[in-house]
């Protein structure tokens, strides 16, 4: 049974995209960009957190005001582009737990390699959502949510910039139960594994590294 993946079509995220994709653009801008759109995103993936009331008091009244419901958010980003995204998250939901999961890529066979996994204690009763810019051939987001689902979270979603349609194939074949949430489904991968249109290497891109 396939999951589900929901792209946001909002046009601010179409556009910041469209600006991220060309190769003018630089480090400096693809960086802010990928921060106003990760903004944007965490808006609609956290639209259906469930809300409870609490009594407050305002400098005239009582009232019973909305509150989100339940324990922090927790954040896991894939090293290292993930980062790029969770900066643009933590500025809409300051007080979520972080984790951080290394992997990378062999080059030969395209697998994920994991080299780093430190994720808060406690996942039980956490909603968590893993945050990777690029879900290629899925690889890493399969071997990202085998790792969490060890911790038993009450529930996952993935967050990416843009998603190949092997890449969700691959991740909804392990886990069709984690939802993808993304600015774009792009056409394809080429041989090397990158996702075509796309805008190249994220990490490369965010950090100035090429
Ligand atoms: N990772 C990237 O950074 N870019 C791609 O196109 C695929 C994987």
């Amino acid at each position: 049974m396939p999951g589900e993946v929901h792209v946001v079509s909002h046009p601010l995220v179409q556009h910041k995209l469209t600006l991220m994709r060309r190769k003018q653009t630089s480090v400096q801008q693809f960086r802010a960009l990928l921060e106003e759109i990760s903004i944007l995103l965490a808006y609609e993936v956290t639209r259906d957190f469930p809300l409870s009331t609490e009594r407050i008091e305002t400098p005239l009244v009582e009232m019973d005001a909305p509150m989100i419901e339940g324990k922090k958010l927790v954040l896991i980003s894939i090293l290292r582009a993930g980062d790029g995204i969770l900066t643009g998250f933590l500025k809409v939901v300051p007080s979520a737990r972080v984790g951080h999961i290394g992997l990378y890529r062999d080059p030969k066979t395209l697998m994920a390699v994991e080299y780093y996994f430190k994720v808060p204690a406690e996942l039980a009763d956490r909603d968590v959502i893993v945050l990777d810019p690029m879900l290629a051939t899925g690889n890493s987001a399969v071997a990202a949510v085998d790792r969490i689902k060890e911790r038993g979270p009450k529930s996952l979603k993935l967050v990416c910039l843009l998603a190949a349609p092997e890449g969700i194939a691959t991740l909804h074949e392990s886990h069709p139960d984690v939802p993808v949430w993304c600015a774009s489904v792009d056409q394809k991968l080429n041989e090397k594994g990158y996702i075509l249109p796309g805008l190249g290497d994220a990490g490369d891109r965010l950090f100035g590294t090429k």
